[in-house]
Formats: structure tokens, sequence, C-alpha cells
């Protein structure tokens, strides 16, 4: 057996972000240890069996199993509020594990067309092995009731989306997807669980890249997807002891460490972002603001209830003279990175029609809202006086053309 972490039944998030996980060694650290192990050593041949065959519970081998895994899958459960959790080498290793393990040939899916680019490729992909995805408007609920069939096993969200932050309504999809027999899945990259539980909404799974507010500081790539206990074990973990996209054990520590901080984090960026928008709404060379804490974004309402009060900290603005002004901008800035990553502590500035939506064609560009004037800022923690000042150098000689 494996023990746990013995805490009262009502601890809050915030004490789960820093206590939850496996007991400490016999050596009583009190930072979590990093098991850089590949195997771990059995007492005998026929202890060795059982724990092959199952009947026992022990760590293995770290392709499947890795205490400091373990340590980052149990408090990554424990704060989005589900049973359990299975990490991965990256997010979208975890989407990628989910299909594996839950489809096969001849299910239907049904996903937002403004999740994250990698995503989309990665569904149309899976065309090649019989999984049929269809593409539907990230706001509009009646789309996804429509797109509804009886092989559809899985509904695909991303909230807010990259990088104009629009909302949909996870409850919502959640009675579409269980009316239909189907699970709903949703990335939580951007708001992570200190802002938006997808679990208490009625979500079935959770997926995340680790990659960005769980480390929190640029430095690992990692992915986790939090699911019912019983389908995880049932289901993906045997698709994970096969196919092998693991999470190193250096990795999860970093991002086992990061959870500690992820609340913090992201409320100061959060309102940091907030503070940004409402000086960006008033700058003449701005043309519009997006982030979901404004009373002017289109889903103002159903975010704030969503995600506890907080727009996060994604900011997207447009500014006068199209791609030429968003350049003008970004290369005048001294402190933000220039860098379509997020969820750091260092502000990143992009400009996502050359970047991350680059391989797009205007026509599509155009029907996703992404104009050439698009700039996508995720605020850090710098100070954010110093971040409007960094963006003001820029935006001074923007506000004479017309
Ligand atoms: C970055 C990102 C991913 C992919 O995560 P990786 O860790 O880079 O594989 C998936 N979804 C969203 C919303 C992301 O921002």
């Amino acid at each position: 057996m494996i023990p746990k972490v013995r805490l009262p039944a009502d601890a809050r998030p915030d004490t789960l972000a820093v206590r939850a996980g496996l007991p400490p060694s016999q050596w009583g650290e009190n930072s979590e240890a990093l098991f850089l192990t590949s195997s771990f050593v059995h007492p005998d041949a026929a202890t060795a069996a059982r724990r092959f065959a199952n009947e026992e519970e022990a760590f293995v081998y770290s392709r499947f199993s890795n205490p400091t895994v373990m340590m980052m899958e149990q408090r990554l459960a424990a704060m989005e509020g589900s049973t359990g959790c299975i990490a991965t080498a990256s997010g979208m290793a975890a989407i990628t594990l989910m299909v594996l393990g839950l489809l096969q040939a001849g299910d239907h899916v049904v996903c937002s067309q403004s999740v994250f680019g990698s995503t989309i490729k990665l569904f149309q992909d899976f065309a090649k092995f019989g999984v049929q995805t269809t593409f539907v408007s990230q706001t509009n609920v009646d789309e996804w009731r429509a797109a509804m069939r009886p092989t559809t096993k899985l509904l695909f969200a991303e909230t807010p989306s990259n990088p104009l932050t629009e909302v949909c309504d996870i409850a919502a999809l959640a009675a579409i997807a269980h009316a239909g027999g189907a699970w709903l899945a949703v990335d939580n990259c951007f708001c992570s669980p200190a802002l938006q539980r997808p679990v208490a909404l009625g979500a079935d799974l959770v997926v995340h890249s680790g990659t960005k507010y769980l480390d929190g500081q640029g430095r690992v790539i990692a992915g986790a997807l939090c699911g019912p206990v019983e389908l995880i074990d049932a289901k993906l973990v045997p698709t994970m002891r096969s196919a092998g996209m693991s999470l190193s054990a250096f990795n999860a520590w970093v991002v086992l460490k990061g959870l500690e901080t992820l609340s913090i984090r992201l409320l100061a960026q959060s309102e940091r972002a907030l503070q940004l928008a409402q000086w960006l709404e008033a700058q003449p060379a701005v043309e519009r603001v997006y982030h979901p804490s404004l009373p002017s974004h289109p889903q103002h309402a159903l975010a704030m209830a969503q995600q506890g009060g907080r727009g996060g900290a994604v900011v997207s603005f447009v500014v006068k003279g199209g791609r030429a002004g968003a350049f003008a901008l970004i290369d005048a800035t001294r402190i933000c990175s220039i860098t379509a990553n997020l969820g750091d502590t260092k502000t990143t500035i992009t400009h996502p029609a050359s970047t991350s939506h680059g391989r797009l064609s205007e026509a599509q560009r155009q029907a996703a809202g992404i104009q050439q004037g698009l700039v996508r800022v995720a605020v850090g923690l710098e100070d954010v006086e110093d971040l409007k000042a960094d963006l003001e150098r820029g935006l001074a000689g923007l506000a004479t053309l017309a």
C-alpha cells in the first residue's frame, strides 16, 4: 500500500496546494523529495511477481509510477477537486493519452474551433485512425448541441481561449455531453484550478499544460489529465504503461513546487492584467482590448461567475496601424519578453497573426478574429507601472496614425 498524507477532510484549496501528496520518506524531509530513479527494487522474486501482476501496490518502473510524479498528480487532483490525475510529458501528451485511452475508431468528437492550434491539428490527425472531429463555435452552445451524433464520445473545450479570451459555458456543455452519453474535457490552462475548477461545473476531465501556470516560471514542459480515479486506473494507466508519454520525475518536482505558489501568483498576475487592460482601454492608439474582467467583454458575466471573479493574466488588444503598428509596439518594449509562451512570472508579448496563428490563411484568421494589429500580453509579476511604461513607449508612436 502506498500511504497518503493525512489531511483534514475539509482542508481548503490553498492548504491542499502546499500539503496534498505523499507523506515524507523515512528521513523526514520537509520539502518533497526528488526520486530520480528509473526502477524500484523488490525484496524478493515473489513480491516482484505480485507487483508486476498489479496484486500489490508499489512503485515498479518510472514510466508508469514514481513517488515524485505521484505527489504532483495527487496534489493537482486535490486542487482540481477530481479523484484522480495522471501526469504526462507535455500538455499535448495529455490530450494524446486521453484520445488513445478513451476513444476508438468510429467514435466522434465535438471540439471548439478556438482551442490551441496544436490541439486542432491533433484532433484532425486522429481522423486517420477513424476518430472524426467536428469543430464548433466557442461561444454558441446551440452549435455544440447540433453537432452531437449517436457516436459522440467526447466534447473538448478550452476556456478562456487564446488569444481573444472567449469564454465557453462549462456547465451548459457538461449538460449536453451527459445527455448524449459523452465526456466533457476542459483544457484549464489559462485559469488553472486557482481560478476555475471545471469538475465542480460538471466537466469529467481536465487537461493541463503544466508548462504554463502550474510550473509558473517557464522552466519545464509538462502536462496532466485529471478525472475520475476509476477511469484513470482502468483506461489511462494501461495506455501510459504501453505508450510511455511519461513525465520525468525532475519536471514533476518542478511543477509540484510550482503548485505551492499557484494561487498567489495567479491572483497577483490577474490583478496586474486587469489594471493593464483598464489602462489600455484609455489609450488613443488602442482600438480594442480583450480581457474577461472588463465589462466590455462579451461574456463578462459568465466569465466572472465561472472564474471566481477573476479575468486571468492574458490581455489582448488591437493597436492602430495593423501589423506595422503591432511590430513597432512589440519592438519598443524593453521589459516584456518577445515569445509566444505564457504562464511565466516574466511578462511575455507576442503577435498572434504571425506566430501562434501564422499557419492559418488570412481568411481563416479573419474568421477567428485574429487581426494584424492584435497583440497578446501574458502578464507576469513585474510592477504594473513598469509594464505600462514599457507599452507606452510604442503606443506613443502610434497615436498619430489614422
Ligand atoms: C501550451 C498549451 C497547450 C500545450 O501544452 P504543452 O505543454 O506545450 O504541450 C495546450 N493547451 C493550451 C491552452 C496551451 O496554452
